[in-house]
């Protein structure tokens, strides 16, 4: 079974460039690509070039070489998140005008800190879908007088969701349709799993989230074909989506491609690297079949 035709599809590919592709990045390119054929749909390339301290203009470059190389092209302009900070913004402040949004002072080993006195106790600290340990819940009702004198005194802060206000403004149930299974199915997401989010970096603009949410809805993404490491992210989107009046798109995520010792693969991972496998003498054709696409 597959999912009711869509209005104008259209797929993206969305890698950050802060390493080599691999394996598992020709998987996502080349199933959307050949999806976004099937239906006559459109095929957009968006470099996810957000985080400033680990993106550089060669993995850029990488990216656009190795995808050329395997046969794919893509509509241009490409969109770079970099450019495009007001938009995040803009969306940022609509959250903030709800009063779902507050300044987050604590740092990584100050959360620890608070996890392991929790735990000392006996209890467990929430973590996250990926492990990661919730952020305390104090601050959610911090003074704004006293956290504006902290800003302009210089502290350092992230801003976060006011996740149980967030899901309090919800009032129909959180679902999204997934495609993954090879059936159509509707999930019901879980976005306080993921406890208070982050949705502004001190060290870097936007967070992975938001922006995402922000352009696919304003490229007019219909279809999300991504690795299954990012199934419970969708969450978090949902709520954003739903918070921000944006309709979702159907979600497909796919089968991870494994390294020899069966984790995931990580951009450090050379041997699984197209450019690797091309240095190799491996043809556009043989990762095809590698993957397990027809030829
Ligand atoms: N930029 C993300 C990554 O490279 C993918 C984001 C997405 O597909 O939603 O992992």
């Amino acid at each position: 079974m597959t999912a009711p035709p869509r209005q104008n599809p259209c797929f993206r590919f969305a890698p950050s460039p802060n390493g080599f592709l691999h394996l598992g990045h020709a998987l996502s390119a080349l199933l959307n690509a050949e999806r976004a054929k099937a239906c006559g749909g459109r095929f957009l390339l968006r470099i996810e070039d957000i985080d400033p301290g680990r993106s550089t203009p060669e993995f850029e470059a990488a990216i656009y070489e190795d995808l050329a190389w395997l046969g794919l092209s893509w509509e241009m302009p490409v969109r770079r998140q970099s450019e495009h900070i007001d938009s995040y913004r803009d969306a940022l402040a609509r959250l903030q005008a709800m009063g779902l949004v507050y300044p987050a002072f604590l740092s990584r080993s100050d959360i620890k800190a608070e996890a392991q006195a929790f735990e000392a106790q006996g209890g467990r600290w929430p973590r996250d879908p990926d492990g990661a340990l919730h952020y305390p819940l104090q601050e959610r009702g911090l003074d704004p007088a006293e956290a504006a004198r902290r800003i302009k005194a210089g502290a350092r802060h992230a801003l976060r969701l006011n996740m149980a206000r967030a899901l309090s403004r919800i009032d129909a149930p959180l679902l999204w349709t997934e495609t993954g299974s090879g059936n159509v199915e509707r999930i019901a997401a879980d976005p306080a799993a993921w406890g208070d989010v982050i949705l502004w970096r001190w060290d870097a603009p936007s967070s992975y989230h938001l922006s995402v949410v922000v352009d696919d809805a304003l490229q007019g993404i219909t279809e999300v074909v991504r690795g299954r490491d990012l199934y419970h992210a969708t969450s978090v989107q949902r709520l954003l989506q739903a918070l921000l009046g944006i309709a979702p798109p159907v979600y497909h995520h796919h089968r991870l491609v494994l390294g020899a010792d069966g984790r995931k693969l990580s951009k450090s991972e050379g041997s699984a690297g197209i450019r690797q496998l091309r240095a190799e003498g491996r043809s556009p054709a043989d990762l095809r079949r590698i993957l397990g696409f027809v030829a």
